[in-house]
């Protein structure tokens, strides 16, 4: 990383020599407003500097020394949620993504927040990119919930007598999945047409191992020889978005590391945050000579598992499913990444389901990663907003391509009179297979079961 310099003398940039948000494109927002509609902070609160183009100013502002960055200033970067939809709608094709990560990697080394605040946060880093510790924490929720305490403390009321980050943790516990895990190579079923690297995610591999196990089914029914390396970490999705630069870079590194070796044609991903970090490495280790030109190759292999199956020719046979299936667009996915079609193009290719479009399909749902829980009351309008949108849908199924979209959509949906199935860790199939009332689910589960797989 580039040596550091703190500068601030009146009149001049308020950020760090390293990497400050980009003057360049700043000055490419011509305050035309066309992102505005599309930005749920500004749709929730109407207020100029929760939108686009008001974090745009306040981060000029900083660079030109008209404002420092302290409490008021860092709220309007904290509420956003990092969802990207202003960059699709803006023609004057303003790189928000990069902004916002510079802005936020400076405000983690310039601003120094509360006590209590650093800590809360550090406790879901250290969580939730070390798969292990998730894991760890899965048997005491497992107990909580097999003797019927969770049922009990929510019939009581008592999620309503905690803080709001608690509340917020409480509502988006999942069902406790039986734990896969996948064997390090899986051979293609008949010629082999591709060999590809399975990207297992934290969250991802943790609470939906069962999305992970239906991704490598998927692709091996479809001739690909799935390459999974027990060696990989957390890709550092979660660092980068939150600016935690330096240990995402580590995590960066170790995950090229873990996949340079395999040989394989792509890097399969099938959660829409790590993805849309991932295809990102080669700006993230820009300054590392060590890994700049391998961060770019591998960026280069990574795809998303929609995007590589909508591009491969169908081999197995798809059979029909008679359902009423809306699709959920993850910002990561469709913003970040601009994966709109090949989900419901893959969608689509199943005989006798019905595809239906979720209303304001661009605003998020107010997952984004940690924002949930470090931004519950934002979050759970946003979650409101969206189930009551896809409950009006009257759908059999409303299916994703993101972990945190999911864990979402499942606390929101029952607040919308939406009732889920007890059990959301069996399989898409079995659940299929039983008379289902409302599911939320992930594509390549929703795929293996169309593959009778
Ligand atoms: S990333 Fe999302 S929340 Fe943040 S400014 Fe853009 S549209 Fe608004
Ligand atoms: S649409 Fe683009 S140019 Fe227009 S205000 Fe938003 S960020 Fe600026």
């Amino acid at each position: 990383m580039a040596q550091r310099q703190s500068i601030h003398p009146a009149g001049s940039s308020g950020y760090d020599a390293h990497h400050p948000p980009s003057g360049e494109l700043i000055d490419k927002c011509v305050h035309c407003g066309f992102c505005l509609p599309v930005c749920p902070t500004y749709v929730l609160w109407n207020e100029e500097m929760d939108s686009p183009r008001g974090r745009i100013y306040l981060m000029k502002m900083v660079a030109e020394g008209d404002a420092t960055i302290n409490e008021t200033w860092v709220s309007h970067f904290d509420a956003c949620l990092g969802c990207m939809a202003c960059m699709p709608a803006c023609p004057s094709g303003v790189d928000y993504a990069k902004l916002i990560e510079a802005t936020r990697a400076q405000i983690e080394r310039r601003y120094t927040r509360s006590a209590s605040e650093k800590r809360f946060r550090r406790f879901l880093f250290s969580i939730f990119t070390r798969p292990a510790r998730l894991r760890a924490l899965l048997w005491p929720l497992r107990l909580y919930q097999k003797a019927g305490l969770e049922v009990l403390v929510r019939r009581m009321g008592i999620p309503k007598l905690l803080p709001a980050r608690l509340r917020a943790m409480e509502a988006l516990l999942p069902r406790v999945p039986a734990q896969e895990t996948l064997p390090e190579l899986i051979p293609a079923q008949g010629e082999r047409r591709r060999r590809v690297g399975l990207l297992l995610g934290c969250v991802q591999r943790v609470l939906f191992p069962q999305v992970n196990a239906a991704t490598a089914r998927v692709l091996a029914a479809e001739g690909c020889e799935v390459v999974v390396p027990a060696a990989q970490p957390c890709c550092g999705a979660l660092l980068v978005h939150a600016g935690e630069e330096e240990q995402a870079v580590q995590f960066a590194r170790q995950t090229i590391d873990a996949f340079e070796n395999t040989r394989v044609d792509a890097v399969i991903i099938n959660a829409a945050g790590c993805g849309s970090n991932v295809k990102e490495y080669g700006h993230l280790l820009r300054d590392d000579p060590q890994y700049a030109g391998r961060a770019k190759a591998f960026a280069a292999k990574c795809r998303d598992v929609s995007e590589f199956l909508a591009e491969l020719e169908p081999r197995a046979a798809r059979h029909a499913l008679r359902l009423r299936v809306a699709y959920h667009d993850a910002c990561h996915l469709q913003h970040a990444q601009g994966v709109r079609t090949q989900p419901r193009a893959l969608l689509r290719r199943i005989p006798q389901l019905e595809l239906l479009e979720i209303p304001e399909a661009a605003i998020c749902c107010g997952s984004a990663e940690i924002y949930n829980l470090v931004q519950p009351e934002a979050a759970t309008q946003l979650g409101d907003r969206k189930a009551a949108h896809v409950a009006a849908l009257d759908a059999d199924m409303v299916v994703s391509g993101n972990p945190g979209c999911l864990l979402q959509l499942q606390s929101a949906l029952p607040r919308a009179g939406r009732k889920l199935p007890v059990d959301t860790s069996s399989s898409c199939l079995t659940r299929l297979s039983a008379a289902f009332l409302y599911d939320v689910g992930a594509l390549p589960a929703l795929l293996g079961s169309l593959l009778r797989l």
